[in-house]
This record gives C-alpha cells, sequence and structure tokens, in this order.
C-alpha cells in the first residue's frame, strides 16, 4: 500500500502515504482505522483546522503513548503557522497528555518552508506547503512532495561514460550536473480550485471535489469536480484522484465524475475517493 485515503466531506479526512510514513490531515478515526500501522506514522501535516481535518489527533497521539517497546517513535506535526483551532487543539492535547513517553514536536510551517522526508545519496525527496483559499477564519494550505534528482548539464548529454568519468575526477560531480525538482504528489487539502502553478505537471493531484454538482455549489470555500478537472487539464497533471465529496452524491458519484470527464473532455486517469469507503492505491 502506498496511499490510503478516507474521506468524507464534513465527517473526517486522512491520508496515509506510505513511503515517507506520513499523515497528511488526521480526520476522527484515523487511528482506529490504522491500527498498528499509527505507530508508524512518523509525520503529520495538517491543512487547516476544522475539525473534519484534526479530531483524530488526539486519539493518535495518545495510542502512540501506549505503545511497548519502540521508544524511537517520534511524532513530528506540522501545520499552517497562525492556525488558531490546531494551536488551541495541540495545547489541549499536551495538557491532557503532559507525560507523553516519547518525543511530540509541533511545528508551525510557512509556505517558503521545506520539510526532508527522504534522502538517499543524491536524490531526495521533500515537502513544500502552498496557501489555498478555503475560509477567512482558519489558515489553510495544500501540500507538495518534490523529488530533488540530479542530471548531466546539457553540453555534457551525449558523452560517454568514459568521458563522463574524466570529467567527474577533472572538475567534480557538482561542476556537470545540476539538480532540479520533479513534482509527485500535489494534495489541496479544502480549497476552492488550487493554483495551476501548484498543481502544474504534477505526477498526481488530490484535489477536492466537494461538488459533484455544479449547480450544488455555495460561497467560496469548497471546489466543483469540473473546476476541478479543468484545473488538471490545464496544470497537465498526469492523473487525478477527487477526495473530499458530500455524502449527498453517495449513490450516484460514478455517474456524475463520468458525465464530468465528459463535459470537460478530460483524458487522465481520474479515480475518487468514495465518501464511505478507504481508497487504496498501490
Ligand atoms: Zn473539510
Ligand atoms: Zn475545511
Amino acid at each position: 500500500m502506498k496511499l490510503m485515503i478516507s474521506s468524507k466531506a464534513l465527517y473526517s479526512t486522512w491520508m496515509y502515504y506510505s513511503p515517507d510514513r506520513m499523515l497528511i490531515d488526521c480526520g476522527e478515526g484515523v487511528s482506529t482505522y490504522l491500527g498498528n500501522k499509527s505507530f508508524a506514522v512518523k509525520r503529520v501535516f495538517l491543512t487547516h483546522g476544522h475539525a473534519d481535518h484534526i479530531a483524530g489527533l488526539w486519539g493518535l497521539v495518545n495510542t502512540r503513548n501506549n505503545a511497548m517497546g519502540d521508544k524511537e517513535k517520534e511524532l513530528e506535526i506540522y501545520y499552517p503557522k497562525g492556525g488558531k483551532s490546531v494551536e488551541e487543539f495541540i495545547n489541549f492535547i499536551l495538557k491532557v497528555n503532559s507525560n507523553l513517553k516519547y518525543n511530540l514536536k509541533i511545528k508551525a510551517l510557512d509556505v517558503e518552508d521545506e520539510v526532508i522526508l527522504h534522502r538517499t545519496g543524491a536524490a531526495q525527496r521533500v515537502i513544500r506547503p502552498f496557501s489555498t483559499h478555503h475560509t477567512v477564519s482558519e489558515k489553510s494550505f495544500g501540500y507538495n512532495i518534490y523529488e530533488k534528482r540530479k542530471r548531466l548539464k546539457d553540453e555534457y548529454r551525449g558523452l560517454e561514460q568514459k568521458e563522463i568519468l574524466k570529467l567527474v575526477k577533472k572538475i567534480g560531480r557538482d561542476a556537470i550536473t545540476i539538480e532540479y525538482e520533479h513534482k509527485i504528489l500535489t494534495i489541496s487539502g479544502d480549497s476552492i480550485p488550487i493554483a495551476v502553478e501548484d498543481a502544474y505537471e504534477t505526477d498526481l493531484l488530490i484535489h477536492e471535489a466537494t461538488f459533484l454538482d455544479e449547480n450544488d455549489r455555495r460561497g467560496n470555500n469548497h471546489s466543483s469536480i469540473k473546476e476541478v478537472l479543468e484545473l488538471a487539464k490545464l496544470a497537465k497533471v498526469k492523473a487525478v484522484i477527487l477526495y473530499h465529496i458530500s455524502t449527498r452524491y453517495e449513490r450516484s458519484i460514478r455517474h456524475l465524475v463520468n458525465k464530468a470527464i465528459k463535459a470537460v473532455k478530460i483524458e487522465i486517469p481520474v479515480a475518487y475517493v468514495h465518501p464511505s469507503k478507504v481508497f487504496t492505491l498501490n
């Protein structure tokens, strides 16, 4: 399992990304569902402080406190700087769990901040938040996961391996390579459609689509499926997963998703998280 998503608009949203042992959001029921996997979670990145995205935090922090043996189960929680509800809730959790047996690291993030998720040799995987538009009362973020890779500079491409090795000896590997970033995963959090540049050329866009019917769209806090698919097209993303779908569509999701795919004429793979099922991707 690489990705596990549970999302029911208004009720609870969380997703677990196993390569980096991280949760994005922590809605109610997350530790109950994950069971033993709760102990594997290393980091939690919160998109905003609404109850349906943070209510499971207390359970997660508390469950992990009762683990047997493993003393290195440090947990890191990241949230949008200035997110009042998250701060209040975390303070409460710390107050009622004053004797935590493991290290709990809490960090507020700014949009330009970067957290290193994984590093092997020259390759690195990092996460960076971006601003979204949800509600005025609560600061909200989406997250991008990037892979930092290195490749030969254009002028050295096409050289034989022998020549390259010679150059490495002579002027060093760094002189002949450049670092570039590849966006592998983009998560919207709750928001109106995110900016095209934030989703641009991502391998996988996981975007909220609270409204599967354009006519139900109210206010300016959430997205409709049509808007998301149009964004996916403009941003040249390679695949989409729709989540945070309202339960009102429970019986007609497949029909409404197919209808929108046809209307927008999008040809990339589009999947959705059914509000009452846990979605998994391997
Ligand atoms: Zn929500
Ligand atoms: Zn929300």
